[in-house]
């Protein structure tokens, strides 16, 4: 008998669905649980050496997505830096006015 499972969003719940199957990208099985009320989706990490379904994330991928997120603060202090010396510039341009 297959494992049963609910939507782990408190304001669904409903059933997930279990999917299993080969990419037609890459070639590589997948295997995933999705709720289709809310699409919530949580990917099985399919480890060709024990067999064996671990459930995700794992460690080094909330690991990378923390390192992801600084590099996005980053990105977003430097569009600041950007808009800043823009307005800088509209304000020379104003200013040296025709
Ligand atoms: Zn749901």
């Amino acid at each position: 008998m297959e494992e049963q499972r609910t939507c782990p969003n408190l304001k669904c719940g409903s059933r997930l669905f279990h999917n299993k199957g080969i990419s037609a990208k890459n070639g590589k099985p997948y295997e995933n649980w999705k709720c289709a009320k809310c699409g919530f989706i949580e990917w099985v990490d399919l480890n060709p050496k024990t067999g064996k379904s671990t459930p995700l994330p794992t460690e080094i991928e909330v690991d990378m997505a923390k390192r992801v997120e600084s590099k996005i603060d980053v990105v977003n202090k430097n569009v600041l830096d950007v808009k800043d010396q823009l307005e800088k510039l509209n304000q020379y341009l104003r200013g040296s006015g025709a």
